[in-house]
């Protein structure tokens, strides 16, 4: 389904006829929207790109939705085409956020307006509106998550915890971090989390493209130059993605039994595999983010931005592109575990529970 282009079928014939109909009206009114999404590897970008299709089309517009499959120079040329194609607006969730400059330039001059999607585009003037979840936010429900687990609040520890950031080219992998950081900081700085590996910074724990496989081999080595006496007791993961290659890892040296307890592990998405993972108890919470309602956040704000109207924004300071502090509307994420997938995710229509049985 991801695949699924509408822009082959928007040819110029049927809203041409219309016109010369005397249907001005609906033939204005209907346009067609290039939609540029990462990859297909990871299913929330599937939900999301079939959402915004469904929500498009329901007000009538035509759309051309590609994925790039995380390589930065399909993006650049899936946009170009879709100007190419005669595309009124893009959304857009860039792989590398400061990849896009000149083809957005290229946007500008065709008169196209741009929307980005869940992750910021950087380093460019030719962003109208930035569609997105607080982002911030998601790295406190993380760590918060791990602090009340070990019960770092009542005074509990010393723990050993292990850090992990996404992707150093995507904006949002700073804001979960940073947000993270400002549960867990004090404690790493009292002494009760304790980074055996030393690894704090950015820098260190990044893992270029939220690679799992990435993951899994630092994790592979943090354990065995770090952890051959000592146990982990929790793990911030920023995705999902991540967590699973780092539960491999961990799987591999022998935890997850009883005299070895899998650490606290934190992930973002609610990906199918990882909701089953944490009903399993392995994984042990993961951010929901509802992709229905960014969809839908971005579908208003490209209608808008054709109907010369402005979008609804909730947040005009947070995020400043390097040239322009970009308009954005912020979702809330939730926390998920255990104990609430069940009212958060089967009972808002995320998932099936049959989905989460098999
Ligand atoms: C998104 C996350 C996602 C990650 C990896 C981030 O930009 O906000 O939801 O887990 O990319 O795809």
């Amino acid at each position: 389904a991801g695949g699924k282009s509408g822009g082959e079928s928007a040819t110029a014939a049927p809203e041409a006829s219309k016109a010369a109909a005397g249907d001005k009206t609906e033939a204005k009114a209907q346009g067609m929207v290039g939609i540029s999404m990462p990859t297909k590897s990871s299913e929330r970008w599937v939900s999301d790109g079939a959402n915004m299709v469904k929500e498009f089309e329901k007000l009538g517009y035509k759309t051309d939705l590609q994925y790039a499959e995380d390589v930065v120079e399909n993006q650049v040329s899936q946009i170009e085409n879709m100007i190419t194609k005669g595309v009124n607006v893009l959304v857009i969730a860039p792989i590398d956020g400061e990849s896009l400059i000149d083809v957005l330039k290229k946007a500008n001059d065709a008169k196209v307006k741009v929307i980005a999607y869940d992750r910021l585009i950087k380093k460019s003037d030719y962003v109208s509106y930035y569609a997105t979840f607080d982002n911030f936010k998601v790295g406190v429900l993380q760590a918060s998550y791990i602090e009340q687990k070990l019960g770092l609040k009542d005074g509990k520890g010393p723990f050993n915890i292990e850090l992990f950031g996404g992707s150093p080219d995507d904006n949002n992998a700073y804001f979960f971090f940073d947000g993270a950081m400002s549960v867990l900081k004090p404690y790493i700085d009292s002494g009760k989390l304790v980074v055996r590996s030393k690894q704090t910074t950015m820098d260190q724990i990044a893992t270029l493209r939220w690679d799992g496989a990435l993951a899994q081999t630092r994790m592979d080595n943090l354990l065995s130059k770090n952890y051959s006496t000592e146990k982990v007791d929790a793990v911030l993961s920023p995705y999902d993605g991540i967590s699973i290659g780092i539960i491999s890892s961990l799987k591999g040296v022998g935890y997850g039994s009883a005299d070895k307890p899998m650490p606290v592990i934190s992930g973002q998405d609610a990906e199918l595999a990882s909701v089953k993972s944490i009903i399993a108890g392995e994984q042990t919470q993961t951010v929901f983010k509802d992709t229905r309602e960014l969809a839908k956040k971005a579908v208003a704000m490209a209608d808008a931005l054709l109907k010369g109207k402005e979008a609804e924004v909730n947040d005009t300071k947070t995020y400043n592109n390097g040239v322009k502090v970009v308009p954005a509307y912020l979702l809330e994420p939730v926390s998920v575990d255990k104990s609430n997938y069940e009212s958060v995710l089967v009972g808002s229509g995320y998932y099936k529970k049959e989905q989460l049985e098999k």
